[in-house]
């Protein structure tokens, strides 16, 4: 399994972390999970191949996970795709999804390829004998549900597991707490997301036992003159953070 880090930036993204979006390459697909704002940038920064992404996943429908979708598509229709696409979002967005493509124009009529759009749920998606995707539902949109509920929006964020074999890539998207992510660091490889979690939380999962634990959606508090790294320093003694960089490529 490759991973290819396009955007491990927060909501607020820089030119050196776009938002969040993760090129993997699995037997013989290409998947992209999350395709935050400024997606597009980011894919053509790392030069990949527009016409090879065949799957999109879309962790949860905040803007840095998301809003980079119609460009990425309008991109796509640009340079005159023709293999379909299948994007996967959480269950309860799959109508308004596809409004969404409809008010900015997206019509399979008038593309030179067709988009498929389909519901993730709490279950494991096999791509082939021995590759699967596993979608975990976390509790990162919960603090809106005041709000969700007097719109009756279900609000749904996943985790996602890529297995192929008995490798394991671990990545968070956006938690409430560390809780949410422990139990699955036993993968070969994890990301887990920084900007929600404690301080305290940020020293446990650095000084932990588990292998290859890094983290990402790195806040600019995070970057190494941030206030949060200084204060990981001063009140933890803690030294070095296992950061993903954009553009970095992990093999497991
Ligand atoms: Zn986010
Ligand atoms: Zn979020």
């Amino acid at each position: 399994v490759r991973i290819i880090v396009l955007g491990s930036g927060s909501a607020f993204s820089s030119p050196k972390r776009f938002n969040s979006c993760y090129l993997i390459k699995v037997g013989r697909n290409e998947i992209l999970i999350d395709c935050g704002s400024d997606a597009l940038r980011a894919i053509q920064k790392r030069m990949v191949n527009l016409l090879s992404i065949q799957k999109i996943f879309i962790t949860h429908f905040h803007a840095d996970h998301c809003g980079g979708l119609p460009a990425v598509l309008t991109a796509m229709h640009v340079l005159n795709r023709k293999r379909s696409v299948d994007i996967y979002v959480p269950s309860p967005q799959l109508e308004f999804t596809k409004e969404w493509f409809a008010n900015v124009f997206l019509y399979n009529e008038k593309m030179s390829f067709k988009t498929n759009v389909f519901p993730i749920e709490s279950n494991i998606l096999n791509l082939s004998k021995d590759i699967s995707l596993e979608f975990i539902q976390t509790n990162h949109l919960k603090k809106y549900s005041d709000c969700t509920t007097k719109k009756g929006i279900n609000a749904q964020s996943f985790s996602i597991i890529v297995r192929e074999k008995n490798k394991k890539f671990y990545f968070s998207s956006d938690l409430n707490s560390l809780d949410e992510a422990v139990k699955h660091l036993d993968c070969s490889l994890s990301f887990v997301e920084a900007a929600h979690l404690k301080l305290e939380e940020i020293r446990q999962l650095m000084n932990g036992s588990w292998r290859d634990v890094f983290l990402t959606h790195v806040p600019q508090e995070l970057e190494s003159n941030g206030v949060w790294r200084k204060e990981l320093h001063n009140r933890f003694g803690l030294k070095h953070l296992n950061i993903v960089q954009d553009g970095q490529v992990f093999e497991i």
